[in-house]
């Protein structure tokens, strides 16, 4: 039976079976999936064939996985060669970002835009707390929506305090399977609570004297949306790095720069100060943004080449 993985906790995963059921399901004996150097084999959003083993206690085997339409992954916490899956065929990611408490830099959105890029999922980038915006704010917050729309991003303003844009972020989870993520503190429990008011989703665990929230083992969750659309929460993954990444493939996970990329004079152009670079030339012209070549130029930095 086809099923579709809700959840996994290590060895256990929670799977819905076509015929509604919900089952525990797990992989039995060697179980091999070609080309795949992930420490997990089986991630959230996963398509797999499931083989009831006890009708009355819903569990099941996994026999199969089904090809992955696409999938996101970070860099494994226990194995720095090896890739954690963290969900799989995911029609897009939604990025909670705050221009006021606290600040989410253009860096790390740039950062963000470019793994989903890398990984062929479509990004909305959502600023909450529109409540907050004083002019300032109002400001930034028209050049970055002009900056991101203009590159193809989809942008939007929200205040889960006030409820202003959030019908029309409904509008743009129905019928798709989003992956929320953001910085904590942006209103991404927030706003899953406020999609599913009767639901404790995601307890908290305060430690007794001292407040502070403890640093919990988390795991990737999907939910079926009360209207028809799934969203996968992945609670203390904030960003997902950029999994191998070349120097030489960056300028191609910005779109207003891909475009571009025939006209540079060298082919191997990194765009820092080779000669006939159609990239700086825009950047020089304002085609390109000067803060996204900022981003870029810092992200270039930041990958370590060695291995390529
Ligand atoms: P998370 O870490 O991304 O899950 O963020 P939370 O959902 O825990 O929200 C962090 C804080 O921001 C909480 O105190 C929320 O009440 C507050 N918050 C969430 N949305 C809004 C909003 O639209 N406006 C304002 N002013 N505060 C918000
Ligand atoms: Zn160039």
């Amino acid at each position: 039976m086809r099923a579709l993985i809700y959840k996994s906790t290590g060895s256990w995963y929670t799977a819905k079976g076509e015929d509604g059921q919900v089952y525990n399901a797990r992989v039995r004996g060697a179980f091999k999936v070609e080309g795949l150097t992930s420490t997990n084999p089986i991630a959230v959003g996963d398509e797999v064939e499931l083989t009831p083993e006890d009708e009355a206690d819903h569990v099941a085997t996994i026999t199969e996985i089904h090809d992955r339409r696409n999938y996101i992954a970070r860099t494994s916490p226990h194995n720095k060669n090896k890739h954690h899956i963290v969900a799989s065929n995911v029609d897009q990611t939604l990025l909670f970002a705050t221009l006021k408490e606290p600040r989410t830099s253009q860096g790390f959105l740039d950062r963000f835009l470019v793994s989903a890029e890398a990984y062929h999922v479509p990004a909305v980038v959502i600023f909450n707390k529109c409540d907050l915006f004083k002019k300032k704010e109002e400001e930034l917050y028209a050049e970055l929506e002009a900056m991101y729309k203009a590159i193809g991003y989809g942008v939007l303003r929200i205040s889960l305090k006030t409820g202003e844009g959030v019908e029309k972020l409904r509008t743009q989870l129905s019928n798709k399977t989003s992956l929320v993520s953001g910085h904590s503190g942006v209103g991404k429990s927030t706003f899953i609570n406020t999609l599913f008011p009767d639901m404790e989703l995601r307890t908290q665990e305060v430690s007794g004297w001292s407040g502070k929230g403890l640093h919990t083992t988390t795991f990737a969750e999907m939910f079926d949306l009360p209207f028809n659309g799934k969203i996968i929460d992945t609670p203390g993954i904030r960003e997902f790095g950029l999994v191998d990444i070349s120097r030489q493939e960056l300028s191609h996970y910005f779109p207003e720069m891909r475009a571009l990329l025939n006209n540079c004079q060298f082919n191997n152009c990194l765009h820092i100060n080779e000669p006939g670079c159609a990239v700086k030339t825009a950047v020089e012209s304002g085609e390109i943004a000067e803060s996204r070549f900022l981003s870029y130029y810092s992200i270039l930095e930041s990958i370590d080449d060695k291995n390529y």
